[in-house]
């Protein structure tokens, strides 16, 4: 059974300008290459519903989005920039999360979100970090709307995801797993910060053997579902992390990105597994990253 794909044409139409890293090439070089990747099944989502953002996000804080991307753009936050159609590609990226969750709790498999503007960095009034909205915690929200309380996220993009530690560090429902450069942006992510008990900070330098950024990640996986059981995995798959990205210094490999999966299936034969793109700045490596990781979904 090929591996459901979500998209939004929107996500392409987002653009932060010209030498910023967060280009529409990003995802476009994976779309391309995911349409004629015999596992991966591609789908236009309808746009996320405002109650969806409204669970994660203030009301306010959606609608100075809006407004400034209705006014043609600019900077919405240092580095976090907007152009006329990102409230649009915002929209888009979490609605295919939602679409996600939605295909996978019927029981069809597993899916991914490929996405952008990212979201691990969105707080609920504050948006940085090329990020808008939190699409995994949107993700997470939904899926507990569905019935599935309990859900794990895990991060493997190479910066903390201090966005969705926020919103969830409160929360026992949601256990949070982070593999992260340290120190690196945006500083948060420590390995004591542990909200309730749920978030699981694994900080390390960079230009370390890759197997060991892997085993520490896989670690704190196992002590995450030691005696607890996600109802879904959401996956804030960003490919920074991997070597030779400009905005990281670690060393994984596509293969890393397949075996984690494998992993992941593996001790959670019953949790389906809803992948969603979040940062990597080549767009090739990208691609590459995040076609291992489907193609271990849908193995
Ligand atoms: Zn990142």
């Amino acid at each position: 059974m090929p591996v459901a794909i979500f998209t939004h044409p929107d996500c392409l139409r987002h653009d932060p300008g010209q030498d910023h890293p967060e280009t529409p090439a990003r995802l476009q070089v994976l779309l391309d290459r995911l349409r004629t990747e015999p596992s991966a099944a591609l789908h236009n989502a309808p746009p996320a519903d405002r109650a969806s953002l409204l669970a994660v996000h203030r009301d306010s804080y959606l609608r100075s989005v809006e407004a400034l991307s209705e006014a043609g753009g600019g900077a919405l936050f240092l580095d976090t920039i907007l152009n006329r159609s990102s409230w649009a590609a915002a929209l888009g990226a979490a609605g295919a999360v939602v679409a996600g969750v939605d295909h996978v709790h019927t029981g069809k498999g597993h899916a991914f979100a490929a996405v952008r503007p990212p979201g691990h960095h969105a707080l609920a009034s504050v948006g940085m970090g090329f990020c808008l909205v939190n699409n995994a915690v949107v993700g997470a929200r939904h899926a507990q709307r569905l019935g599935r309380e309990r859900v794990l996220i895990v991060d493997w993009d190479v910066h903390h995801g201090n966005g969705t530690q926020a919103l969830v560090e409160q929360d026992e429902t949601i256990r949070y797993v982070s593999l992260h450069q340290s120190p690196w942006y945006p500083g948060t992510g420590a390995a004591d910060e542990r909200g309730v008990g749920n978030v699981f900070n694994v900080p390390r330098g960079p230009g370390k053997p890759a197997e060991l950024y892997v085993g520490d990640l896989w670690a704190a996986i196992v002590a995450a579902t030691m005696d607890w059981t996600p109802a879904l995995v959401l996956i804030s798959a960003g490919f920074d992390a991997m070597r030779g990205d400009p905005l990281g210094g670690f060393t994984l490999e596509p293969a890393h990105y397949a075996d984690l999966t494998h992993r992941l299936r593996e001790r959670l034969p019953d949790a389906p597994i809803v992948g969603l793109l979040e940062g990597g700045y080549i767009p090739s490596r990208v691609a590459a990253g995040a076609v291992a990781h489907i193609q271990a979904l849908g193995e």
